[in-house]
């Protein structure tokens, strides 16, 4: 039978409801249960795949190709539950099924509204979240409501969940809320104020928290703590103090040694063995004792905001965990570079291009790609990181001196990089999509397979096959690889379903780390290991630091 436990936040935004809900799933998977996470998004949007990184962060994709918010990246980065598409639902999908029943008559002539048929419709989508009445039904899901409450946009989803749980009995679901207290410094003080009043706007609507996670900058003295169950009807064991911490992983162990999971089975009647954290608490260790630092340049577009890079910069440090030791990174906005000044690089280790779109601050990444294989540094291309690098190679390398992509320009006449459609003379078995104007959709998306070639960096990394997630539109153009391959580029793997181009690179004795991929890693790294391309990249940057030191 499955259990819910609804997180909620209060007083502002930005309060890490992502990392305390999958903190929480994490001490419940580690008392033997099997746990998933769903992330209710209040906004219009169908999905977060039309929306600027500047606006949104990063959108981060699942194996089935689902565009999604970037708290199923922290989902996946701290459970072993895989994240699908029903774990993130906006209110715009919820209208968009509801307004396409309504054209259906499934309503039978009825009113549409937004109790009950919205509020039904969204709980059905929770109830598909958490697998119920699947083989893939989940003992608890953890299902994160996102806005704040006391927000227009998110009383549906409030309203849905309370009735939710009457509708399951007693003991079936538990709300979590995360709260905010400040520190007036003339005061001196941590005031609870606006947590009184968050939790009131709650009880308002008919939802009373079992436990409060209270952000603050710095632990709540158990004064307040009385204060605020007293006020907000909370036991006081269920007022957890939430500092502050330098690493995210320590929020596991924040939560459980004041008793947040503890709370929660008992709560839900779950009897379990208890908690087993010894694994985030060498992960903290190994974070906090880096044996040494590596320099990495990130050069894109979205720089001023790095959530617009999230699971890339979690996955550059999690290979210096697992190389042992500190990444830095910075970040360069490529629009600022040019060949007068991309020596700036020369003080990096390592360059990392990352995915990206339009036409902005392309010629950067050109340039950045092209210092990277003349002076001989790390490079990793991501996505369009892969197509800057192929660009480049055609015009210096292989002699196409106007090569470009069509994204770039439509017009070029050397589409090295191009819609499928866009290919002349393409192989027939290649099945072509058209590019419409439906902005959402015309993506290739997901996980696919391709097949490595023998004696290449992928293969010493991936072994015969690869799989991991796509979100792009363009590929490299198959009529040029052959003239690409003359002049020296590796192609060194290609899908197997379609034969598009997934991973380029340079032969070692060319240069010594230099590797562009169609697809994004980043999406499956997790702290625990690793991913095996980004280890090596931090491996090879470590190499080039230690030759840099000696010469
Ligand atoms: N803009 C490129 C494309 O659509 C690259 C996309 C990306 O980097 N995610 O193919």
């Amino acid at each position: 039978m499955t259990k819910f436990v609804f997180v909620t936040g209060g007083v502002v935004s930005s309060l890490g409801k992502g990392i305390a809900s999958a903190s929480l799933a994490a001490l419940l998977e580690s008392r033997g249960l099997k746990v998933t996470l769903i992330k209710l998004d209040p906004y219009l949007n169908v999905d977060p795949g039309t929306m600027s990184p500047f606006q949104h962060g990063e959108v981060y994709v699942t194996d089935d190709g689902a565009e999604t918010d970037l708290d199923l990246g922290h989902y996946e980065r701290f459970i072993e539950a895989r994240m699908k598409k029903a774990n993130n639902f906006t209110t715009g999908q919820i209208y968009k099924s509801v307004l396409e029943k309504e054209r259906r008559g499934d309503y039978l002539g009825k009113t549409v509204q937004v109790i009950p048929h919205v509020t039904n419709e969204i709980q059905d989508f929770v109830k598909r979240g958490a697998g119920i009445g699947t083989r893939d039904a989940v003992d608890v899901a953890i299902v994160e409501i996102g806005g704040t409450v006391g927000d227009i946009e998110s009383l549906p989803f409030l309203e849905a969940v309370r009735q939710l749980s009457l509708r399951m009995g007693p003991n079936m679901a538990a709300f979590v809320h995360l709260t905010y207290l400040p520190w007036l410094g003339a005061a001196g003080e941590l005031k609870t104020k606006p947590t009184q009043h968050t939790v009131q706007k709650l009880r308002e609507i008919g939802i009373q928290p079992d436990a409060l996670l209270c952000r603050a900058d710095r632990r709540i003295p158990d004064e307040e703590r009385e204060k605020i169950s007293l006020f907000t009807n909370v036991a006081a064991w269920g007022v957890i103090s939430m500092p502050d911490v330098d690493t995210i992983y320590k929020v596991p162990r924040l939560l459980h040694e004041q008793g947040l999971d503890g709370l929660i089975c008992d709560k839900l009647r779950l009897n379990t063995p208890p908690a087993k954290l010894a694994r985030w608490d060498n992960l903290v260790q190994a974070v906090g004792n880096p044996q040494g630092e590596v320099n990495i340049a990130m050069v894109g577009k979205y720089v001023e905001l790095s959530d617009s890079y999230k699971s890339v910069n979690e996955a550059l440090r999690h290979a210096g965990l697992k190389n042992h030791v500190q990444v830095n990174i910075s970040y360069i906005d490529s629009e600022t570079l040019s060949s007068s000044n991309i020596s700036q690089l020369d003080a990096y280790d390592g360059i990392l291009v990352p995915g990206g779109f339009g036409q902005r601050g392309v010629e950067g990444k050109i340039s950045t790609a092209q210092f990277a294989r003349e002076g001989k540094v790390p490079y990793l291309g991501i996505c369009l990181g892969m197509q800057v690098a192929t660009i480049e190679f055609a015009r210096h390398v292989a002699g196409l001196a106007d090569a470009n992509s069509t994204e770039f320009e439509p017009d070029t006449k050397t589409p090295v990089i191009a819609l499928i459609d866009e290919w002349k003379d393409a192989d027939g078995t290649i099945q072509k999509r058209s590019a419409n104007s439906d902005l959402g959709g015309t993506m290739r998306l997901g996980a696919q397979t391709s097949d490595v070639r023998k004696d290449t960096i992928a293969h010493a990394i991936y072994g015969d096959v690869v799989t991991e997630r796509h979100r792009h539109r363009y590929e490299a153009n198959v009529n040029y690889l052959d003239q690409l391959r003359d002049a020296g580029l590796v192609i060194s793997a290609l899908t197997q379903r379609e034969q598009l181009t997934e991973v380029v690179e340079l032969p070692t004795n060319v240069h010594p780390w230099y590797v562009g991929v169609q697809f994004h890693p980043e999406f499956k790294s997790t702290p625990w290991d690793g991913h095996p391309l980004f280890n090596a990249f931090i491996k090879a940057s470590l190499t080039q630091r230690a030759a840099k030191s000696a010469s």
